[in-house]
C-alpha cells in the first residue's frame, strides 16, 4: 500500500498545480491572442505584469496577499484557513481542494492498479491533463491546444509497446476521434447554421483515441452524449439556462475518456454480452 499512499501526495502536489493551470493558461491564451492581434493591427502591444505557470507566486485573487508556503498545502491549508484568505477573509472556491482531492485520488489509483509501471505513470499523466482540460473548458469554453497536441503525442508514443492498446488501433483511434467529431460539427452546421462543438472538441477525442485505440470510441461518444445531454436538459430545466447559452462538451469527453482507459474493456464486454 506504500505506492498508493506516495501516489495519493503526488497527487495532491499535482493537483495544486492543476489548479494553477486551469486559472492561468487561459489567461495567458487571451493576453497571447491580444498581444498579436494588437501586432497585425500595429498597435503598441499591451505592457502587462508578465504571467506564467510558475511566476509569480499565486496571490489572493481578492487582496492580492502573498499565498505563503504553508497556505499553499492541498487540502489542509484550505481546511485550516476554513476556505478563507488569512488576510481579507474573502471566501477561496471549495473547487480547490475538489480539484487536488481528484487528482490525489486519480493518481494513487492508478498507483494501485498499474503499480509502478509505463502504463500507471501514463494513465496518471492522462487522468490529469484530462481534470485540466474539463475544467479549463468548463469555465471558458476552452480547450487549450497546449493541452490536448501534447496529449495525443504522448498518447501514441505511450502505446508503441502496446500499453493500453496496439500502436495501429492507437493512430486510428486518433485520427477516428477527430474525423468523427469533425465530420458531426459540419453536418450540424449545415443543417441548422449553428457551431455546436469547437475544434477543441475534436482534437480532445483524437488525444483518447490515441490512448485508448478506436475500438473505445463508440463508448466514449455515447457515454458522454448521454450524460452531456440530462446535465444539459437539468441546466436549462433547473437553473432557467437559456437553450443558447453553450454547454461546453469537454467536461463530458474527459469524464468518459478516463472511464475508457480505466474500464472500457470490462464495460464493452458486459454491453455486448447484453446484446447477444
Ligand atoms: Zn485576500
Amino acid at each position: 500500500m506504500l505506492l498508493p499512499l506516495l501516489g495519493l501526495v503526488v497527487g495532491l502536489a499535482v493537483g495544486s498545480f492543476l489548479n494553477v493551470v486551469i486559472h492561468r493558461l487561459p489567461i495567458m491564451m487571451e493576453r497571447e491572442w491580444a498581444a498579436q492581434a494588437a501586432e497585425m493591427k500595429g498597435d503598441q502591444v499591451p505592457q502587462q505584469e508578465p504571467l506564467s505557470l510558475a511566476f509569480p507566486g499565486s496571490r489572493c485573487p481578492s487582496c492580492g496577499h502573498k499565498i505563503s508556503m504553508a497556505e499553499n498545502i492541498p487540502l489542509l491549508s484550505w481546511a485550516w484557513l476554513r476556505g478563507k484568505c488569512s488576510a481579507c477573509a474573502t471566501a477561496i472556491s471549495v473547487r480547490y481542494p475538489i480539484v487536488e482531492l481528484m487528482t490525489g485520488i486519480a493518481v494513487a489509483y492508478c498507483a494501485f492498479r498499474f503499480g509502478a509501471t509505463l502504463a500507471g505513470a501514463g494513465a496518471a499523466v492522462f487522468l490529469c491533463a484530462l481534470i485540466a482540460a474539463c475544467f479549463i473548458d468548463f469555465d471558458t469554453q476552452l480547450l487549450p491546444d497546449s493541452i490536448t497536441l501534447p496529449l495525443l503525442w504522448l498518447g501514441l508514443v505511450v502505446n508503441i509497446p502496446g500499453t493500453f492498446t496496439d500502436l495501429q488501433s492507437a493512430v486510428i483511434g486518433a485520427v477516428a476521434g477527430y474525423l468523427i467529431l469533425w465530420s458531426v460539427f459540419w453536418m450540424f452546421k449545415f443543417a441548422t447554421g449553428k457551431e455546436g462543438m469547437g475544434y477543441g472538441d475534436f482534437k480532445l477525442l483524437a488525444a483518447i483515441g490515441a490512448w485508448t485505440g478506436w475500438k473505445m470510441l463508440p463508448l466514449v461518444i455515447l457515454a458522454s452524449s448521454v450524460i452531456g445531454a440530462i446535465v444539459g436538459v437539468l441546466m436549462i430545466v433547473l437553473a432557467s439556462r437559456g437553450r443558447d447559452v453553450p454547454i461546453p462538451f469537454g467536461p463530458y469527453l474527459a469524464g468518459a475518456g478516463a472511464v475508457a482507459l480505466l474500464w472500457g474493456e470490462p464495460l464493452t464486454r458486459e454491453y455486448l454480452k447484453l446484446i447477444y
